[in-house]
């Protein structure tokens, strides 16, 4: 598995190199292609899996072989429609849509040219049809799911937060229906994709919203700023948590949706939902990060520290360094119109608009090379005559650090140096575990990795230890 994708790091035509998309510009915009290798995992993940069937009766907990789900119940259960039906739908939409909306959108789709003039590689102008593991059955909701243009049956489009990996499909011409998400990810979606804001509906955090009859809640998801947990309640009294991305924490458990009323079915993000994943609590790893810069400091005063940065998420890293040393915070003018966004003063006053300001950089991740960093150096010279540079990565793999966190060795090339620390933004094996078993939901549908029959087994032989009473 690839680190770029365990970290939201999907690297994109449609994206910067800080992971934002492109400003855009008062020309129409082409929709998205929706060519991107993802897709395709996803696509293909939906096909085999109708194909090949999966008994999810392991899912079931205490009930096991008394009801032994077959795959078409759950289809009939669920009230999809069987694959081949799917597949043969090129586009749905949604039926409000005025009928001369509808006729524009099949010509869209009739002719390549909809799509900037580049036919979609390898698809036959196919749209990709939404995954059963985006819709929340029995509603008509989905999750994340934009790539698809309009999903037949789908009223209300949830967005988790703020990754391309979720909110892909999203653009100025979207009118396929209301999204909802939280503040911040709407201030996003409308501020970087140019999304007619009269589609876009904002939900506080811990507010009830009745949506088509279900009770929606975005609770906090510990993930990036304005990340959610997406909690649906229905009439008969069954809930659903949907956690998009996540990192499971120990607060989770004392919230009152979750703690007083029992989640049926989970959606679970599974980006590290295998034993070999273990990191150190976002603590722990900024701790090292400011014990690491102290020392460097001490050693060499004249040192610029550069954390690498990718999209948005793990501005803890550098606050905490700027909180620690007291120093500003220097980013990149795009880069400071996000983060002045957020509505979180505490690194919006930090922040400074003039590199020679502060010891402190922010850079993209791509920039962390010795010789990009050198270059870097040279045009701070003579203020500054070495360089430390952290990558918070999701996760570094090395059986001898492990959570030793003083383990780490830095890569270091003259008056560089580069330490690549495990600050995750995902919830580590033994979180995921932990919070499993907390919930004790009676099925859970995992939602990242679920693109290789092997893996989708582990996953669930997972959750039947986890899940024994
Ligand atoms: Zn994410």
């Amino acid at each position: 598995m690839e680190e770029e994708q365990e970290d939201d790091i999907s690297l994109s035509e449609n994206l910067d190199e800080n992971g934002f998309p492109f400003l855009p510009s008062s020309s129409p915009q082409p929709e998205q292609t929706n060519d991107k290798p993802i897709d395709t995992i996803e696509e293909s993940f939906s096909s085999e899996f109708y194909r090949g069937g999966t008994d999810w009766s392991g899912l079931l907990g205490n009930e096991k072989k008394k009801k032994k789900l077959k795959q078409a119940n759950l289809f009939q259960l669920w009230g999809f429609k069987k694959p081949q039906e799917e597949e043969s739908t090129l586009i749905t939409r949604v039926s409000s849509l005025p009928a001369k909306a509808e006729e524009e959108k099949k010509q869209v789709v009739a002719s390549s040219s909809g799509f900037g003039g580049r036919k979609p590689k390898g698809r036959d102008n196919q749209r990709r049809v939404c995954p059963f593991y985006k819709k929340i059955p029995g509603t008509p909701f989905t999750v994340d799911a934009f790539r698809y243009g309009g999903v037949e049956g789908c009223s209300a489009y949830f967005l988790s937060h703020f990754h391309y990996d979720h909110y892909g499909g999203l653009s100025k011409g979207w009118s396929h229906g209301p999204i909802y998400c939280t503040p911040l990810t709407a201030r996003l979606v409308k501020m970087c994709l140019s999304v007619n804001p009269s589609f876009v509906y904002p939900m506080e955090f811990d507010t009830e919203h009745a949506i088509e009859g279900v009770k929606v809640t975005m609770l906090e998801a510990n993930h990036c700023p304005g990340a959610a947990l997406i909690h649906f309640r229905f009439q008969d009294g069954r809930c659903f948590l949907h956690t998009g991305d996540f990192r499971a924490c120990k607060l989770m458990q004392t919230h009152p949706l979750l703690t007083n009323q029992r989640v049926s079915t989970l959606y679970l993000d599974t980006t590290y939902c295998n034993p070999k994943y273990k990191f150190p609590p976002k603590e722990d790893v900024l701790s090292f990060v400011v014990k690491v810069t102290r020392t460097s400091l001490k050693r060499q005063p004249k040192t610029l520290i550069v954390v690498g940065a990718y999209s948005i998420g793990k501005e803890c890293v550098y606050l905490s360094i700027s909180k620690a040393l007291g120093v500003k915070i220097y980013a990149n003018a795009s880069r400071r119109r996000i983060l002045q966004s957020y509505d979180w003063p505490e690194l919006s006053d930090n922040l400074c608009s003039n590199g020679q300001d502060s010891p402190l950089h922010v850079l993209p991740i791509s920039s962390l090379r010795h010789e990009t960093l050198k270059q870097y150096l040279e045009t701070y010279t003579p203020q500054y005559t070495a360089i430390l540079a952290f990558r918070p990565t999701g996760w570094t793999y090395s059986e001898t650090t492990g959570n030793h966190l003083d383990l780490i060795k830095p890569a270091i090339k003259g008056n560089s140096t580069i330490y690549g620390v495990p600050y995750s933004e995902h919830s580590s094996f033994l979180e995921l575990r932990e919070f499993v078993q907390f919930l004790k939901p009676d099925k859970i549908i995992p939602t990242v990795n679920v693109g290789n029959a092997a893996t989708r087994d582990k996953m669930q032989s997972c959750f039947r230890q986890w899940l024994k009473s």
